[in-house]
């Protein structure tokens, strides 16, 4: 049976040691129209930040607002010095243009690692901001080979060496997908990406000592995707007619053959919101 490999209580860990630091910063948050997702997402963001003891600013505008209008809110935050991190939650209503909006964000202060510049940096190997979701998701891969030989729970843990092992990502995205198969090869993984048009998933699945789906598809990866003992990291967030949230494995069935998993929920989300603030405090230095 896998470990569960718990994002949560790493993400709890994490901000204790934020905490510590005892340092005062600003998270500016922007958020446009009345997404649901998106209001608890960014809830739980301003939570955390609270958590730490760091100033939140936040900007709500209406989801007829216009281009000009999301503009000057980012522009208002770029000029503020109390603020360290800016966050323009996504997806923004149909007819903004969001990589023109992002391409406004401050690169030093792009807390979300989403502006082009530091994008760029990224493919380069360089990159000092990182994004959240595959960063979240290397801490947690890096947690399980850990907790596999042996090692207590904690949140600094030792960055493994993944040369020779195979990974596989599910899913292609800018926000996931590319960002964290990057990652993943700059650690000396050798990297598949998989994505809609892939023939025979279940194969190419099966291949992975580490596979991270981040998909959008509910339980789409099976027990029998899985080669024995690898580690499964879950990004998907699925939510079905009843309001439960699913990830994109299916987590009963792969728990039984895997040697890690990460649950959802519980699991990257937390560590998503964990590397925002990680991504705010590298902004103020
Ligand atoms: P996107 O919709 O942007 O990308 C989905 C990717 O999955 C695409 O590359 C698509 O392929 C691929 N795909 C779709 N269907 C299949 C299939 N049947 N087989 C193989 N590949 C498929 O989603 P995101 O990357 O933004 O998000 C993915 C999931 O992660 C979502 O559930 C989202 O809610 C969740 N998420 C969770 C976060 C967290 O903090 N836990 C943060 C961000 C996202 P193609 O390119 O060919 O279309």
């Amino acid at each position: 049976m896998a470990v569960i490999v718990s994002g949560k209580e790493l993400a709890a860990l994490g901000e204790t040691s934020l905490k510590n630091k005892k340092v005062s910063l600003g998270l500016g948050v922007i958020l446009v129209g009345d997404n649901p997702a998106s209001k608890v997402y960014v809830a739980n963001k301003e939570k955390a930040a609270k958590r730490v003891g760091w100033n939140t600013f936040d900007q709500k505008l209406p989801a007829n607002s216009t281009f000009e209008q999301v503009a000057s809110a980012i522009e208002k935050f770029n000029s503020n010095k109390d603020i360290h991190g800016i966050l323009l939650q996504l997806p923004l209503p149909k007819g903004l243009q969001s990589e023109k909006l992002i391409e406004l964000i401050d690169p030093n202060k792009d807390a979300d690692c989403l502006h082009p510049i530091n994008q760029g940096y990224l493919l380069r190997g360089n990159t000092k901001l990182k994004p959240c979701t595959p960063a979240g998701s290397l801490h947690l891969i890096d947690l399980s080979f850990h907790l596999l030989a042996g090692g207590e729970f904690k949140y600094e843990v030792p960055k493994k060496d993944l040369t020779g092992l195979n990974a596989v990502v599910v899913g292609r995205s800018i926000l996931v997908g590319k960002p964290m198969a990057l990652m993943l090869q700059e650690r000396n993984a050798t990297v598949t990406m998989a994505h809609s048009k892939t023939k025979d998933l279940r194969s190419v699945c099966r291949t992975a000592d580490i596979l991270v789906a981040a998909v959008g598809v509910k339980e789409l990866i099976k027990s029998d995707f899985i080669k024995p003992g690898a580690i499964v990291i879950d990004v998907g967030i699925n939510r079905d007619e009843n309001g439960v949230l699913h990830g994109d494995v299916d987590f009963n069935g792969v728990k039984k053959i895997a040697g890690a998993i990460t649950p959802v929920p519980g699991g990257v989300g937390p560590m998503t919101i964990q590397y925002l603030l990680e991504n705010t405090l590298l902004c103020s230095g």
